[in-house]
């Protein structure tokens, strides 16, 4: 386990841009998952923006919670975006075909609020945790990264 304290939010840009090179080492005959967890505000989208600044992608990154799912193609890298937060069933995702995001080669599948749908998804490659940290600092976070 790897814990970073960040103090604004381009700090946390910067370890999710950090991070990326984690998920280009990985290569497996599936899509790599990261779950994403921490209250709303906490810094997970943030993360993610990161996580695409070091991919080199120059599109829009914005939160996927209308649509479930954004999906970015990258050189390296399809990332398949997901906000749970709004989900109110898990079926919802085998209904926009979940498994087969899951079996994509060199993609990752990004998961805010995977606790929303923890019976339909398998264990997470890696396990990203952010908290709001120091009670007088606001931009004060605790990044756990598993
Ligand atoms: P989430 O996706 O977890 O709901 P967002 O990434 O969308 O959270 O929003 C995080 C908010 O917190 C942004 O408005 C950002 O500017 C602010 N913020 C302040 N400090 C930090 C920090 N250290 N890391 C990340 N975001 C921060
Ligand atoms: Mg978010």
């Amino acid at each position: 386990m790897n814990k970073i304290e960040t103090t604004s939010e381009d700090e946390t840009l910067s370890v999710g841009k950090e991070f990326s090179a984690t998920l280009k080492k990985n290569k497996t005959n599936r899509s790599l998952i990261l779950f994403l967890q921490g209250d709303l505000g906490a810094g997970k989208t943030t993360f993610t923006k990161g996580i695409m600044l070091g991919l080199e992608y120059d599109g829009l990154v914005k939160s996927p919670t209308y649509n479930l799912v954004e999906i970015h193609e990258t050189q390296e890298l399809k990332i398949y975006h997901f906000d749970l937060y709004r989900i109110k069933d898990p079926y919802e995702l085998e209904e926009i075909g979940i498994r087969e995001y899951l079996e994509e080669v060199n993609s990752v599948c990004i998961f805010e609020w995977p606790e929303n749908a923890e019976s339909l998804l398998p264990k997470p490659d890696f396990d990203v945790n952010i908290e709001h940290h120091k009670n007088d600092e606001p931009n004060s976070r605790l990044i756990a990264i598993k």
